[in-house]
């Protein structure tokens, strides 16, 4: 019995994820897509995912295996689906028809024509947009004769002309819309496609969502869904409008900000579990005051009560800090294996494929403390890959006398050639007394011997690299930067 009445209860929330395949799913997309997976799994839940493809005329060929692949990358995994609607247009059709059997709905003839210009009108006259109803009242014959003519009409819904339509948003409580502010929307293309409207509610229903967590840019669209499960006599589900998502000058968040879509984010070497920590947070928070939550302490302490009511906004800073944070926190091992991928598509060609696994293990170390984000890490590290360094002449003398740096860099190759054990701990003992006997502050000999090693003035530990590096390969460099000094 009680098992029973779990399960029911377990039953109950069914959430989905709708994206319209029309474009590159961007971070609020994405961040709908989480709060729902999210809620599901809180409530042990279904999450559903609906690619919500029946505009046509807007689908971007490819982006649906970009929303899916995304969402992979995420680890928001979905239990039922992916559901096409471009694959359910019967179903559509179906519910249009009863309602117009029941007249709940009729057909449209006019021309786009006279739409639009009706549009442009309206527009003009700063008038709300929307249809003038001219086709609500068509007589048999009058309608008879359209369809003699050959015009396929369109279906509208027959809004109510007076009273109220309302309904409870979890997040904002009571919401009331005046009826008479809506239009006889369309629920059937003359393509025979079903519009956002009606293939959204008639899925919704179908699947037996709960709730409907989405972007609050859909607002204005439920009082329209809400007169249409009440004309079907359906049950709506639960909705809740999540709070939009701003950039750091409070306008809506848009390309202007930099990278919206979740790709970019992927591509320029950001962790998914930073991505999922930092949208979790983009309207949600645990206590207003915790950023650094996992997977599962999200999981666990997801509630819509403590889903933010005022806008969020996007902190690009925030998003580059936790990053650094999450990488410095994986092991080598991790950290290795996922800058691979970045390494081998980055580093200068010359350097040869595929890369030594063993070396980059090595290596990663000494880059783990600086990188902010895995796309920076074949620019830091790519020193010690290539074999013949570019000198910069000026970094390479500093504040030193050519004539000292050349004598400095010759000691240097002797002292490495004499020395046995070639790690950090021993190399450092070799050249901190070999400052002292050329008489040059360790500052600046230490400088000049790491632009000599890895071209640069900002590189890892000098010694932990050296070591890394190797003998050889150090003593080939002493040499190339000697070259760079003498033919000067
Ligand atoms: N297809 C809509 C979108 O692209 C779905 C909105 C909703 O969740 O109802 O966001």
């Amino acid at each position: 019995m009680l098992e029973a009445k779990l399960a029911m209860s377990e039953a109950m929330v069914r959430v989905r994820f709708a994206p319209s395949p029309t474009g590159y799913p961007h971070l609020g997309n994405i961040r709908t897509a989480l709060f729902n997976w999210v809620f599901a799994r809180h409530n042990n839940g279904v999450f559903i995912l609906r690619i919500e493809d029946t505009d046509i005329a807007r689908l971007v060929e490819g982006v649906a295996d970009v929303i899916l692949g995304s969402l992979r990358w995420l680890g928001l995994d979905w239990d039922e689906g992916p559901y096409f609607q471009s694959q359910r247009l019967e179903l559509y059709r179906e519910v249009a028809d009863r309602l117009l059997k029941q007249e709940l709905a009729y057909q449209c003839y006019c021309p786009t024509e006279r739409l639009e210009s009706m549009r442009q009108e309206q527009i003009k006259r700063k008038q709300p947009p929307g249809y003038d109803r001219r086709c609500r009242n068509l007589t048999r014959e009058q309608r008879a004769e359209m369809e003699a003519s050959g015009i396929i009409p369109v279906v509208r819904f027959k809004t109510p002309l007076e009273g109220q339509t309302s309904f409870n948003d979890l997040l904002r409580g009571q919401i009331i819309f005046e009826n008479s502010t809506l239009d006889d929307f369309v629920l059937l293309k003359s393509d025979g496609y079903p519009t956002y409207h009606l293939a959204n509610i008639v899925d919704d229903h179908l699947m037996a969502i709960s709730h409907v967590l989405r972007a609050d840019e859909w607002l204005s669209s439920t009082p329209r869904h809400v007169l249409l499960y009440q004309a079907l006599g359906w049950q709506p589900p639960q909705f809740a409008h999540l709070p939009m998502i701003l950039g750091p000058d409070r306008a809506k968040l848009s390309k202007r900000h930099g990278a919206t879509a979740i790709t970019e984010y992927r591509e320029q070497g950001y962790l998914p579990e930073v991505m999922f920590n930092f949208l979790a947070l983009l309207g949600w928070s645990l206590d207003d005051k915790t950023e650094l939550l996992t997977r599962e302490e999200i999981v666990r302490h997801f509630s819509l009560e403590r889903i933010s009511r005022t806008a969020a906004v996007f902190n690009k800073d925030k998003l580059d800090w936790m990053n650094g944070v999450y990488l410095r926190g994986l092991s080598a091992e991790e950290f290795s294996r996922r800058a691979m991928p970045f390494l081998e598509k980055d580093l200068p060609m010359e350097v040869n494929r595929p890369l030594d696994t063993d070396y980059i293990r090595q290596i990663m170390p000494l880059i783990q403390e600086r990188a902010r984000t895995l796309a920076e890490v074949p620019q830091l590290s790519e020193f010690f890959f290539i074999d013949e360094l570019e000198y910069d002449i000026g970094l390479l003398l500093g504040k030193i006398e050519k004539a000292e740096a050349i004598k400095s860099l010759q000691a240097s190759a002797v002292r490495m050639d004499g020395l046995k054990d070639w790690n950090a701990a021993s190399l450092e003992a070799a050249f901190r007394p070999l400052a002292e006997e050329l008489k040059l502050k360790t500052s600046a000999f230490f400088g000049l011997l790491r632009v000599a090693i890895t071209g640069r003035t900002a590189a890892p530990p000098l010694f932990q690299t050296m070591e890394v590096l190797g003998k050889g390969q150090c003593l080939k460099r002493l040499r190339g930067a000697l070259d760079k000094l003498e033919i000067r």
